[in-house]
């Protein structure tokens, strides 16, 4: 990556998936500086990722990519492939309650509070600016991966029970991720 925060010559079949407690996923993202095929490049492989480990949402950061931009398919249909680049929520309201996963806490899945509607702009894969008003599932996708590039997560997010109840398999995941480092 280059200072005016735009990837160089994304290597897409490179990018894996950044697990917690990866320090990566702690940071706050850089917002796109110019959509370009880079940036395109970097769409496609998240893509790929996402629909390779069935997930319907995915940020920057959990590919490594410290870049305000995720991609969401709240259908889970390979021809729904819906991009935010510098997505900016401008409003939120109501609340549902439900389960919620994430590709960097794998096989973890907690009841999570969201707003029930959202509204944001963003720029979508040619750089070109919309706003999308959300409801129910895709408000959820958007709540949960705009976290992401906040450097906030799925952890975050618990009440103190799911956190206990989900302790085991968070160790695991530090052990993985320590074990991995040496
Ligand atoms: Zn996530």
């Amino acid at each position: 990556m280059s200072d005016d925060g735009q990837v160089v010559g994304v290597d897409g079949d490179r990018l894996t998936l950044v697990k917690y407690p990866d320090p990566r996923l702690r940071s706050p993202c850089r917002p796109v500086g110019k959509v370009d095929d880079d940036i395109r490049t970097l769409i496609d492989r998240m893509f790929e990722l996402m629909f390779a480990f069935r997930g319907v949402g995915l940020a920057g950061p959990q590919v490594g990519v410290s870049l305000r931009l995720f991609v969401a398919s709240p259908t889970f249909h390979t021809d729904d492939r819906q991009v935010y680049i510098n997505p900016d929520i401008v409003a939120l309201d109501g609340s549902q309650d439900g389960e919620e996963g994430c590709l960097s806490f794998p096989d973890i899945a907690c009841r999570v509070r969201r707003y029930q509607t959202a509204t944001l702009r963003a720029l979508d894969r040619d750089g070109e600016p919309f706003e999308r008003a959300a409801d129910g599932l895709l408000a959820r996708i958007i709540q949960h991966e705009t976290d992401h590039l906040d450097g906030r997560l799925l952890v975050d997010r618990m009440g103190s029970l799911a956190k206990l109840s989900h302790r085991a398999a968070l160790k695991e995941l530090e052990a993985a991720y320590e074990t991995a480092r040496h």
